[in-house]
Parts: structure tokens; C-alpha cells; sequence
């Protein structure tokens, strides 16, 4: 592949979980790829002849996945927090939701892309309404998805009754066939949601298309107990029953799983998005993760929507994940720091279809982020795994680098005006409000 050759070099990189970091550190990027990774040294001597751009004193490490969110709810960030799930839903997000419009799920995706480039997040896993306009929102800016439209029974403002959200779907499955940047998935909320006959739909769209689909489960036990008295399986057996529970199932949360569920979600290579903060605020539980792994389980980890968690910041979810599971079985060992950031970026970037993302090596997409380390915060680097995991947060991201393009250029942005997208969410929360107030 044809493309500019250029060296970038900083104080460390940190080019994959499994990768010793390097100090003094070099990429050599060609087009969207990378095509080397070594000391700055080695690389200069064997291609002398290349322009070298120093990044700084910076950590440059793999683009975060952020696996598993509903991008567009940042217009309802804080909207009602402290609320149980089906109370939250039923008696505040769907009521809003039934009066969303196209051009709030647009501005609302294009300040979660900020947000998310913001905390070193490249690539997305997208389930809302509207979805073309998160897609448009994704196209303008240059990040990396993985989206659907939500599916579900009931009328849906995004494109009313359940089989023209079928034939949305696979219009997008063609459309997007061969995108570089983008994935469609088939998105079906959840099975309380989702009849059966509207999950055997939607698993033949998605065997047709060897699409992902992307479901919602085992989230509370109110979920498992609901789906035992109205189907008597539990959600696992539920989905395996109608033929979905394989290598192309992304669930998200399954925070209540039995030892033989997680067995046999193993056995059947579905990858779980394991979103601790949503969870946690929702007073869902905390799914076993380190069981997941045990058994061989593909684990991704999600910040799940800003109006349950209540930001995009994929830089604190890993710390949460880390810390919670510690607490949870007293055992400092338990869910290190590079297995925690093997779940952020390679893991993720498997469960999602994009298999060339998540390591900075030679063959891989060039998705990559840079890390202040001249904050007080991330001062002194004795190891930069460490930092990110432990010590980083939003913000101090500098840089945002996704399929060989910047994104974002010493904290600005290159391909989104910031200050409109504020001015344009003033606008939407107006509009909210008013809503609300009849
Ligand atoms: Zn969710």
C-alpha cells in the first residue's frame, strides 16, 4: 500500500499489552499502517532518509476500544441518576427518548466523540437510535466504529415499526460492507425487549451478513428472574435456544452468569463488554470477571451511555475495573493492570471486527494516542503501564491519531469544531427541558 513514510518519535511507547514499553521510542508509519516499532536509535540508522516528527515527552500507546455505549445519550448525561434500572428506563430515558430527534442523536454522538478522543478512545461500540446520524457524526470526525440500530418491539422514534428497523439494518450492512472505519452490527436491546420471533429475525439479517450482533444481557437478576418466568430458561439458554449464542455474539454487562453459563459463552467464543461503572451506579452487581478469563472468555470493557456511568472515560473504567475486582476478592493480584489494558484495546478491538487494531506493530492500523507525562499526575514514570492504568485520566490525553489521520493535535481538534458542538447541545438541552417540563 502506497502512502507517506514518516518516523514519530517520543519518551516512551507503549506498543501493545504485551510489549515491554520502549523509552526513547520510534513508530515508522506508512499511510494508515504502521510499519515498525523500535528505540528511536534503530530506526533513524535504518531509514536515515525519513522525515522524524517528535511527539515530545509523551506516552504513545495503542487507541482505547471502548466497547460497549450508546454515544448519543450524552444529551442526557445527569438527566436522573440514583434510580433502579427499570424505573430509570421506563420512567425517564424512554419517555425523553420518545421524542428524540435526528439531530439530537447527531450532536449528541459528535460530543461523545469528543469526549471519548479526549480519553484516548479510537474506537467505539455503538447500540442507539438514529444510528445513520452517529454514523454521519462518525464519518466527519474520522474515529473508528462499530454501530446498529437498537431493535425492540414497541414503535421506535428512530424508524417506527420493528420491520423497517430490520430493513434499516441490513441497509446499512450493504452500505458499510467493505468501510474501513466502520462496522455494522445487528442491535437487539435486550430479550425483554425483543420477542423470540424478533430475535430469529434478527439472527438470520445477521447470518446473512456474518454480521456481529450485539444484545443487552443478563444485566440484573430483576433481567434473569423476568426471563426465566416468561420463557423458563435463563438469558443465556434463552439466546441459545434461538440459535445466538456464537463467535458473532457481543453481549453486553452479563453480570449475572452461573458457573456453567460462563462455560459455555467460553465454548461458543462470545466476548463479553464488561462495563463496571454503569453497573456499579445502576446497583446491577459486579459480573466475575476473573472467572470469565479462567475460562478462556473474551472480555472487552465499555463505559456503557453517559446517562449510567456518567462519562466516556475509558481511562477511569480500567482503573474501576481493576480496583473493583481487588476489593471484591481481597486480593491485590487479581485483575492486573496489563491484563486490564489487554481488555481495553486488543480484546476489544477482536470483539468488534476490527483485528488489525489494538497493537502498535508493524501490519497494524495506525490508531494511536499520546499521554502528557509533563502533568504532575503522570510525573515520575517508572513504569508507563502503570500510569495509564492507575494514574491517567480524560484530559490528559494530547494527541489522537486513528487510521493513519490526526484527529486531535496538542489537545485540539482537527475534524470537529468543539465550541459549535457545545453551542448545538445548549440548544438540544433547551428543547429537553421544555419537554419535561409539560
Ligand atoms: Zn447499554
Amino acid at each position: 500500500m502506497a502512502g507517506k513514510m514518516y518516523i514519530l518519535k517520543a519518551s516512551w511507547i507503549l506498543p501493545a499489552w504485551d510489549r515491554e514499553p520502549i523509552q526513547d521510542g520510534a513508530l515508522l508509519i506508512q499511510g494508515e499502517r504502521i510499519e515498525a516499532v523500535g528505540s528511536t536509535e534503530e530506526l533513524i540508522q535504518r531509514y536515515s532518509n525519513l522525515p522524524v516528527e517528535d511527539l515530545g515527552e509523551v506516552l504513545v500507546f495503542p487507541g482505547l476500544v471502548n466497547a460497549h455505549t450508546h454515544a448519543p445519550m450524552t444529551i442526557f448525561r445527569g438527566l436522573a441518576d440514583d434510580l433502579p434500572l427499570m424505573v430509570w428506563l421506563h420512567n425517564y430515558i424512554f419517555p425523553v427518548e420518545s421524542h428524540l430527534r435526528a439531530e439530537w442523536v447527531y450532536w449528541g454522538a459528535k460530543l461523545a466523540v469528543c469526549e471519548m478522543l479526549r480519553s484516548g478512545v479510537t474506537c467505539f461500540c455503538d447500540m442507539y437510535l438514529f444510528e445513520p446520524w452517529v454514523i454521519r457524526a462518525v464519518e466527519e470526525t474520522g474515529v473508528r466504529a462499530a454501530l446498529g440500530e437498537g431493535l425492540f418491539d414497541f414503535p421506535s422514534p428512530g424508524y417506527g415499526a420493528l420491520e423497517k428497523g430490520l430493513n434499516l439494518t441490513e441497509e446499512l450492512l450493504k452500505n458499510f460492507e467493505r468501510h474501513p472505519l466502520i462496522n455494522i452490527m445487528v442491535c437487539p436491546h435486550a430479550v425483554y425487549t425483543c420477542s423470540p420471533e424478533t430475535l430469529k429475525k434478527i439472527r438470520r439479517i445477521a447470518e446473512r451478513y456474518g454480521a456481529t450482533v450485539h444484545i443487552h444481557l443478563s444485566e440484573t437478576e430483576d433481567e434473569v428472574k423476568e426471563c426465566v418466568s416468561r420463557y423458563g430458561r435463563r438469558p443465556v439458554a434463552h439466546l441459545d435456544s434461538l440459535g445466538l449464542l456464537t463467535g458473532n455474539l457481543h453481549i453486553a454487562h452479563a453480570v449475572e452468569l452461573t458457573d456453567g453459563e460462563i462455560e459455555l459463552l467460553a465454548r461458543r467464543g462470545v466476548s463479553v463488554a464488561h462495563c463496571p461503572e454503569s453497573n456499579l451506579k445502576l446497583g446491577s452487581g459486579i459480573a466475575r470477571i476473573p472467572e470469565m478469563l479462567a475460562a478462556g472468555v473474551r472480555v472487552t470493557l465499555g463505559t456503557d451511555g453517559p446517562a449510567s456511568n456518567n462519562d466516556l472515560d475509558l481511562l477511569s473504567e480500567m482503573r474501576t475495573a481493576a480496583l473493583l475486582q481487588k476489593g471484591l476478592y481481597r486480593d491485590p493480584t487479581v485483575l492486573p493492570a496489563r491484563e486490564v489494558f489487554r481488555l481495553a484495546t486488543e480484546e476489544g478491538a477482536r470483539a468488534l471486527g476490527f483485528p488489525e487494531c489494538g497493537r502498535l506493530e508493524r501490519g497494524f492500523r495506525a490508531d494511536l494516542v499520546t499521554l502528557d507525562l509533563t502533568r504532575p499526575d503522570l510525573t515520575p514514570v517508572h513504569d508507563p503501564l502503570s500510569l495509564l492504568v492507575y494514574s491517567a485520566r480524560a484530559g490528559a490525553v494530547v494527541d489522537v491519531m486513528v487510521e493513519g489521520h490526526w484527529l486531535m493535535r496538542r489537545g485540539k481538534f482537527l475534524t470537529v469544531n468543539e465550541e459549535e458542538v457545545r453551542i448545538r447541545i445548549a440548544e438540544v438541552v433547551r428543547e429537553i427541558r421544555t419537554l419535561l417540563r409539560k
